[in-house]
């Protein structure tokens, strides 16, 4: 379809802030609120006879920030949404100046969560990291008065091309959902910092989808199926951001500057808060930019209906000092909108968006509060759950409740309360539900990043309240996962891997197990794999009420017949099955699969490795899988250059910025390889590792590397051998090109620039289209020992269980040591 740009109106903004926490919203929206009754139920018995109202505990305090941001937003129905394609690229100034300022409705659309990207604070990789991600965005929306929303795209690491991303999002899948947000949110503008050419391919992917999307989400022919319950939207302007990161400083190919353009000063200070704009979204550049709504104008009807209550015809926000008037002047608002004619459809969204503000404001001059509290900390199917919803009116004037309902797994339940509330009055009501037996677990919430359901079950309390003539409605919503009843909440390792090192000698794995009932458990844990010879090892598990312990599981030797698996003679892969049955039933509570690999991979005798780890234990585990004596080093065993009993030390990627101790002890790492050990580098970022008198760094490696920001992403790019004879490639395991298969993510990052010619650069790989990279694997001679520096992302293919990686790994601690017999080599 053709583009024409010049219809859009181009944004220039200056540099992108950064913002330390991530962003979302739960979908919710003002609909529920007036959802009609279609499905009242009895009234549930109260399991408390409070239905006369209490004394509140607590006295009326007016939070002024909230209710000034309350009534700001009576001022404004229109919607600007952020597209991003990951947490932390959507534009947090902009959208905190627009609330906060302005009053705008404020909304972010994230095309993933983020799950690709690195870890430098925790071992969460993948979805677990996407879990964490998306609990961030959260956080940070709150921080910046916007709602977020996701796309729940699948975030697989670095790419350089939209053509790429396209082929694992799916191009009409990708489009589908983001027109379907644009239906829903009816957003007036659409702001985003990605262009269609520049950067990250899923920033170029995200924003070739915003510019189809804007006409798609009008045209009736597009996702026709969603029109059932949806209206086709038009936004009416797309700003691009001119000179975004990843971006250049000019418009793109194709794109006019309209010269409409407009200025927000995040420098300028929040009257109300005291602080600067800028400072509540925690970032540092002056920008620029304006409010993108310019020149936009409602429909006088509408404009009419949705005409902000004032005092003296000045706006409310100037009275934060006399909560009374206020109160008074949305009481009458309020009363005055009852009779009003209703908006057309295709304006419905601003009555329902400015009533769900006013809602808002009511409550909070008012002092009348509506909570929902959990008692259970999460559900268990078949076992019973409370809930307690109170009503608190901690202001002056008399509540009348006309309803006050409780709505959870689908069902809505009129709750018997008081008919009133005078001042300084609460009435709640107890419910007691039994969670169906039926129910599905939301746990681990890494296996829910996509189902929609990462967030658990949703319960809402709500309130149709009057005061003085003026009705409000008001909501409260919890969320709680579902759990079995005892719950299989770790296993360690992760996946289990071994090789001949460890063929014959017993398993032992370590399983977290949490008990999610008030009352005992007994019961057996079990083991069974037949595939490996392990029929049913079973271990006795007794818990007390609610509570969480690791338990070690052991089992037998596999045998190595039914771990070679015969008819290949390499490799193997299967999985282990964990279960949890309850005494007296051979009916599992839960299961859970455990990953296994075996991996023919072999290690020169009696090694004594030592590693340093970064952030995560990818380095300890696939050294026990290889059967290696191995000890984790410590930063003062280097200072002290206590190394000579390793054979080899490995640095973890991204060592010398987990440890920045280690820079200036890098002299004994030299000097432990000169006296003969072997040092194996793991990959850094270039400003990690490039030599920098500034920052007091000198030149890490016995010879120079001088790392660039060249990265191989296909992890399926094809891996040429250029020392094919090395020992590195052929001792104690040869290493084939089937080695780089199963490969997940990419193949390496900031590959060497530059390095020494006393290097070998032993293989060769390059993306698509692009020249080929030499400098993934490096090894040099130094003194009586040896060198190794590798960009190949040698952690995520252990993590992940490829057996080629466990043999050029066996091979790189080998390095150096052949043939070693009897005891440890003294340098
Ligand atoms: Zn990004």
């Amino acid at each position: 379809m053709s583009q024409d740009w010049s219809r859009f109106v181009v944004e220039k903004m200056t540099k992108k802030n950064t913002l330390m926490f991530l962003v979302l919203v739960l979908a919710l929206g003002c609909a529920v609120l007036f959802a009609p009754l279609t499905s009242a139920q009895d009234p549930l018995p109260p399991t408390d006879s409070s239905s006369s109202p209490t004394p509140t505990p607590t006295a009326r305090v007016i939070d002024k920030p909230e209710l000034h941001q309350a009534l700001l937003d009576l001022t404004n129905s229109w919607t600007v949404m952020c597209v991003a394609a990951h947490p932390d690229d959507e534009d947090g100034t902009t959208l905190t100046i627009l609330r906060r300022k302005h009053g705008i409705h404020t909304v972010s659309l994230f095309s993933t969560y983020g799950e690709g990207g690195q870890n430098a604070v925790g071992p969460e990789l993948y979805e677990e990291l996407g879990v964490i991600r998306a609990r961030e965005t959260i956080e940070a929306a709150k921080i910046q008065g916007s709602e977020p929303y996701f796309l729940g795209l699948r975030d697989f690491g670095f790419s350089k091309s939209a053509e790429e991303t396209f082929r694992v999002w799916g191009h009409d899948e990708a489009l589908r959902r983001m027109v379907l947000k644009i239906r829903e949110l009816r957003p007036d503008v659409i702001i985003t910092n990605h262009d269609t050419s520049r950067g990250h391919g899923h920033h170029q992917a995200t924003g070739r989808l915003i510019l189809e999307a804007f006409d798609a989400a009008a045209d009736p022919k597009r996702f026709p199926e969603q029109l059932q319950r949806l209206a086709v939207w038009q936004p009416s302007r797309l700003f691009v951001r001119v000179g975004a990161p990843g971006g250049g400083a000019t418009p793109a190919a194709g794109t006019a500057n309209t010269g409409n353009i407009v200025t927000i000063d995040p420098n300028e200070r929040d009257p109300i808060r005291g602080t600067i704009y800028a400072e509540q979204a925690l970032l540092a550049p002056p920008a620029v930019l304006n409010t993108f709504l310019e020149g936009l104008s409602l429909p006088d009807a509408v404009r009419d209906r949705l005409a902000p209550p004032t005092i003296e015809s000045r706006p409310l926000t100037e009275f934060i000092e006399e909560p009374d008037r206020i109160l008074i002047a949305l009481i009458g608002w309020r009363r005055g909108q009852r009779s009003s004619t209703t908006v057309p459809s295709d304006q419905s969204h601003r009555l329902a968006l400015i009533t769900e503000r006013g809602n808002r404001a009511l409550s909070l001059a008012s002092g009348v509060v509506l909570t929902l509290k959990a008692h259970n900390s999460l559900l268990v199917p078949g076992n019973p759950a409370r809930f307690t919803a109170s009503l608190a009116n901690t202001g002056e004037r008399t509540v009348r409740i006309n309803r006050l309902s409780f709505l959870g797994w689908g069902a809505r339940a009129p709750l018997d309360v008081a008919d009133q509330l005078v001042a300084d009055t609460e009435t709640s009501n107890t419910v007691d539900q039994v969670t169906p037996a039926t129910a599905v677990p939301t746990v681990p919430p890494a296996q829910h990043l996509y189902d929609g359901r990462l967030f658990g079950e949703q319960f809402v309390a709500d309130a149709d309240l009057e005061i003085d003539g003026a009705w409000f409605s008001l909501r409260s919503e919890t969320r709680l996962d579902i759990a079995p009843a005892v719950e299989i909440k770790e296993i360690s390792p992760s996946l289990y891997v071994f090789t001949p090192g460890i063929v014959n000698r017993p398993l032992a794995l370590k399983i977290k197990l949490a008990n999610n009932l008030d009352r005992p458990f007994r019961g057996t844990l079990k083991l069974s794999a037949p595939k490996y010879h392990i029929f049913e090892v079973g271990s006795e598990v007794i818990l007390g009420p609610n509570e969480t312990r690791e338990l070690t599981i052991k089992s037998n030797a596999i045998p190595v017949e039914s771990a070679a698996n015969r008819r290949r003679p390499r490799d193997s892969f299967g999985q282990f099955l964990l279960s949890v049955e309850p005494d007296g039933s051979s009916q599992p509570i839960t299961q859970r699969f455990l990953q296994v690999v075996y991996a023919e991979s072999r290690v020169v005798r009696n090694l004594k490795v030592g590693y340093i780890p970064s952030f995560d234990k990818t380095l300890e585990q696939s050294l026990a899988a290889l059967g290696v004596d191995a000890k984790a080093v410590s930063i003062e065993q280097v200072q002290k250059g206590e190394l000579a009993n390793y054979d080899t030390v490995i640095i973890d990627n991204r060592g010398y910025y987990a440890h920045p101790d280690l820079i200036a002890a890098n002299s004994n790492l030299l000097s432990y390889v000169r006296a003969g050990g072997t040092l194996i580098v793991f990959y850094h970022k270039t400003e990690e590792w490039n030599p920098d008198p500034a920052k007091g760094r000198p030149q890490l490696a016995p010879f120079p590397i001088i790392l660039g920001n060249e990265r191989v992403t296909q992890e399926t790019a094809p891996v040429t051998f250029l020392e094919p004879e090395h020992q590195l490639l052929n001792f104690p395991n040869r290493i084939t090109r089937s080695d780089f298969d199963r490969w997940i993510q990419e193949r390496g990052l900031y590959f060497p620039k530059e390095w020494d010619p006393k290097y070998q650069a032993l293989l060769e790989t390059a993306d698509e289209g692009e020249p080929p990279l030499k400098s993934g694997l490096l090894a040099a001679k130094y003194g009586r020992g040896y060198y190794i520096y590798t960009s190949l992302v040698w952690y995520r293919q252990l993590g992940a269980g490829v057996p080629g990686a466990y043999r050029a790994f066996a091979n790189m601690i080998s390095y150096g040591h052949p043939k070693k017999k009897g005891s440890t080599r003294i340098p």
